[in-house]
């Protein structure tokens, strides 16, 4: 029985309309019906309401690693085609990204690079992009998508006029601003995924040499000495001859943990605290473990984000033939960003012989020894903030193992406003540790002030606890600067367990 059917019947009746005027009327209504329709589908791509078939769209087709875990470059391309080099390049994903944009600007208010005066806006770069391939289906000029000393960054109507004298769409220093924290993709209500944009214009500044001077140093560090500091390989485990115990080799003995120690804890001096103590915890434990010694290689990441996919690639081989020599059971990293590389995106290479779930982070290990009793923090005392990592709690959700750490030796935890997936980022991801920027206040100064301001114990913050040796180094720098030197303590989560152990 159609309702509608008998409701209009009704209508018709009441109307007086006869059932032969209706009858005669049916075919006129049923073809303005059809050619309405039509003509709203096919007003649809240049109108407003395509918005909610592409964000429906892109919400249905999102996928839920991107940002983790970065796209390789396809073998068959040659250096011309590497990256944004054109519209052509884009994928459909990306295309359909830059269709879902509703302009809400989420992304743009978390952003820390914005936050902090940085040439960058994400919400922008989506947009110009989009405004770009529009002016071109139009007839429009083209230019290039990204390049050094090219548009004035991201600031949305984007001309693809170079009279104007725009030379791109993108400027590089919108790309060297990126902290790669994912804080716009964790915002964005229609999944729209930025860093797959980014890469692609990073990797393209890199095919033509366009690099920032103090990335393109560390690129060469790893590329000639396999760190990022350009010191010898033969003194990375130089950390190790200062303890009164000896760090048993992965290379040479069978080992239940494997761990990788990474770049920072082996060469920094401040990190190097970092590397000792997570080795007194894991002998205070009894732990089977072992690390790689001099054949290690710095793990990538952060390569693979200022786009360096040809060293990166490089890297994961040395890196996962090195551990294929090992007998292990378990890998374990120091650092949230070899955590990430290591987990989501090592095993997409056949060098790498081992899974997601073989890989951990330190905190998510010495969490599991001190439930098992392994190892029994106690006796501190004093209220601390607990900073997450970008790339240990928004990239892959490991919030509650660092937690679960520093309560258990005593102290009262009070949480920052931003906190867990909301996290703000310290600065350093995505060759932020590399870069210098001209900033009023540092993504890390801005943190500080969050501690020591903003939770529920008022101004009685004493300890800033990070679980990362990159914010280490950028919390240690911004506690300088920031002038916070008296006001608040930085400590990694190692050192505080082995404050709390013996
Ligand atoms: S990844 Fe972080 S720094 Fe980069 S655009 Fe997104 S929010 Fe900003
Ligand atoms: S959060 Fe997403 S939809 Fe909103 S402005 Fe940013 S990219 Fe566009």
């Amino acid at each position: 029985m159609s309702f509608v059917g008998w409701f209009v019947a009704d209508v018709l009746a009441l109307a007086s309309v006869s059932p032969e005027t209706a009858t005669a009327l049916y075919p006129l209504t049923w073809w303005s019906h059809a050619v309405l329709a039509l003509a709203f589908v096919a007003w649809v791509p240049y109108a407003k309401p395509f918005h909610m078939l592409a964000s429906f769209a892109n919400v249905v087709t999102a996928d839920e690693d991107a940002g983790t875990r970065l796209p390789r470059v396809p073998e068959d391309l040659g250096p011309e085609e590497i990256g944004a080099t054109d519209l052509d390049s884009f994928s459909w994903k990306q295309l359909l990204d830059q269709d879902a944009c509703t302009k809400c600007g989420r992304c743009s208010s978390v952003c820390p690079a914005k936050a902090s005066g940085r040439p960058l806006d994400p919400r922008d770069v989506i947009l110009d992009l989009k405004s770009y391939r529009e002016a071109v289906d139009a007839g429009g000029e083209t230019v290039e998508i990204v390049a050094d000393g090219g548009a004035a960054s991201a600031t949305s109507g984007t001309s693809s006029d170079s009279s104007d004298g725009r030379i791109s769409v993108i400027d590089s220093s919108t790309m060297d601003s990126c902290m790669s924290c994912m804080a716009c993709m964790d915002a964005c209500p229609v999944d729209i995924e930025h860093l797959t944009h980014f890469t692609d214009m990073n990797r393209r500044l890199t095919e033509t040499g366009q690099m920032d001077d103090g990335v393109e140093e560390a690129m060469m560090n790893a590329f000639q000495h396999g760190n990022t500091f350009g010191d010898p390989e033969r003194k990375r485990p130089d950390w190790t001859e200062e303890l009164d115990f000896e760090v048993p080799d992965a290379r040479e003995e069978a080992v239940e943990y494997l761990w990788y120690v990474g770049d920072y804890p082996s060469y920094d001096d401040r990190n190097q605290e970092v590397a000792k103590a997570l080795a007194t915890l894991f002998e205070r434990a009894g732990v089977s473990y072992g690390i790689l010694y001099e054949g290690e290689q710095t793990d990538g990441n952060d390569v693979r984000r200022v786009g360096e996919e040809g060293l990166y690639e490089m890297l994961v081989e040395d890196n996962a033939a090195a551990i294929a020599d090992c007998e292990y059971d378990h890998i374990v990293t120091t650092d949230p960003h070899s955590y990430n590389t290591f987990k989501n995106e090592y095993p997409d290479f056949s060098a790498c012989e081992w899974d997601a779930e073989d890989v951990s982070h330190y905190t998510q290990v010495l969490a599991e020894l001190v439930d098992r009793g392994d190892l029994s923090p106690r006796g501190l005392d004093g209220t601390v903030t607990y900073h997450d990592p970008c790339h240990l709690g928004r990239y892959n959700g490991v919030f509650e193992p660092p937690r679960e750490l520093v309560e258990s030796t005593g102290v009262e935890l009070v949480e920052m406003p931003r906190n867990r997936s909301d996290s703000f980022c310290c600065g350093g991801g995505g060759g932020g540790l590399w870069l210098d920027h001209e900033e009023d206040t540092k993504p890390s100064e801005e943190r500080l002030r969050e501690a020591t301001e903003d939770t529920a114990a008022g101004n009685a913050v004493d300890r800033f606890v990070v679980a990362c040796p990159m914010c280490v180094t950028m919390y240690e720098d911004g506690r300088k600067t920031g002038g916070y030197e008296d006001d608040v303590e930085v400590v990694e989560l190692t050192e505080m367990l082995v404050e709390a152990t013996d």
